[in-house]
């Protein structure tokens, strides 16, 4: 088993880990890289001179050709390491949005943001006067994309959304949204954190100008993400954050910028963690995006069945597996999301159980909060029985007459 974490027992059980839209386990082999790293040839990348510094170098720097080639894209510069996603579409906001958004200009995303792609920009509209648009939801928890199409329009300079919801698990047509966008002349940011652990990509097919994920979603480390942008983009933007490695010169008043994609990346970066980052795509690379896939889909199919068959139990989401990604949120009758997960945690189930930082999604909904299970390449069948017994077991606590009246 590649996974040492899933062998261990949880209040005496088997560890059914169902929490991945959190985090991912990490396999041994990404672990080994991080202590390799540590024990082998830990160093400062990109200045040094000697051999220990030159490894590590060559390292870090393969990773931006291990990530770009498992996104689809040729020129490795374009590739900036951030500490994940949050960090990323931050980045984007300072360096692009900063530039770029002027009073009475519009953002359009949607109703399923992350906190994450939602507050960077609410910065804009408070301090600076954009308007946000949120496009809403079909019945179903899909885009409304007749309404998203009427958003569109002349002061429109940024749509950026998610590629897979982490509360519907609804997986957005991000090809159509971006070729829709680019019609209005307007940039688009896709938050990428929940698709690219899950579904085989490619940038140049998608045709958006910044994909933002983070590593620790898809086997990795956490500490690590990745901003794509488009070169053009990138090379008109200013730093992010300044300090040692961003600069090719410093002046007692002045600086000259390095070239991308160090500009963005200042300060020592996560050396080991990026490092482990490329190990975990090179596994899941091993397995092929296409396979993950599959294997999730079908699992998907056998869950949500399984789910809705439970009495109960309401699912959120869309109710097939068609663009769909295999985490289900859910609740069971009237209980509380947290007493649901209380209840799966005795019985060595991990779930999670809240708003998963999505508020607005959930005032939409008009649910204070859901149970959320999410798949990864090592969940199986009998996880998922394993969940609709722990379900069953939290409908009989939650329904049994109080002691005392
Ligand atoms: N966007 C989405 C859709 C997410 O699911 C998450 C993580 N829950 C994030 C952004 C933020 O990712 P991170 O915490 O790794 O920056």
């Amino acid at each position: 088993m590649d996974f040492p974490i899933l062998g261990r027992k949880v209040h005496g059980k088997r560890l059914v880990y169902l929490d991945n839209a959190a985090t991912t386990q990490k396999p041994r082999q990404v672990i080994e890289a991080i202590t390799r790293y540590y024990e082998e040839y830990n160093s400062n990348i990109h200045r040094g001179i000697h051999a220990l510094s030159g490894q590590a170098t060559a390292a870090f720097e393969g990773v931006r050709k291990t990530v770009a080639n498992f996104i689809g894209v040729e020129d490795p510069a374009t590739i900036i390491f951030t500490r994940g996603t949050t960090e990323a579409i931050n980045l984007v906001s300072y360096s692009w949005g900063e530039k770029n958004l002027k009073p009475g200009d519009e953002i359009v995303l949607s109703i399923m943001e992350h906190h994450s792609n939602i507050v960077p920009w609410l910065r804009f509209a408070k301090d600076r006067g954009v308007i946000l648009k949120y496009v809403e939801l079909t019945p179903e928890g899909r885009l409304d994309m007749e309404e998203y199409r009427k958003l569109l329009g002349p002061r429109v300079k940024l749509v950026t959304i998610t590629h897979m919801s982490n509360v519907l698990g609804t997986i957005n047509p991000i090809k159509e949204i971006t070729a829709e966008a680019h019609r209005v002349g307007a940039v688009v940011l896709v938050d990428g954190a929940q698709a690219v652990p899950h579904v085989a990509l490619n940038m140049g097919d998608i045709d958006c100008d910044f994909y933002a994920f983070s590593s620790h979603k898809m086997l990795g480390p956490t500490g690590v993400g990745v901003l794509w942008g488009r070169r053009e983009l990138l090379e008109e933007m200013t730093p992010f954050n300044y300090g040692g490695d961003m600069i090719r010169q410093v002046h007692r008043d002045h600086a000259e910028w390095n070239d991308i994609p160090w500009k963005f990346e200042a300060g020592t970066s996560n050396i080991a963690d990026v490092i482990a980052l490329g190990v975990a795509v090179d596994y899941l690379q091993e397995i092929d995006m296409e396979n993950v896939h599959r294997y999730e889909e079908d699992l998907g199919v056998v869950a949500l069945r399984t789910l809705r068959d439970l009495p109960g139990v309401k699912v959120y989401g869309p109710t097939t597996m068609e663009n769909r990604g295999a985490l289900f949120s859910f609740n069971v009758g009237d209980i509380h999301a947290h007493d649901v997960g209380t209840v799966l945690d005795q019985e060595g189930i991990a779930i999670r159980a809240g708003h998963h930082c999505a508020m607005p999604l959930m005032q939409y909904m008009k649910v204070p909060a859901t149970a959320r299970a999410s798949m990864y390449i090592y969940n199986t069948r009998e996880d998922i029985q394993s969940l609709a017994k722990a379900i069953v077991k939290a409908q009989e606590v939650f329904s049994k007459p109080a002691m005392v009246k």
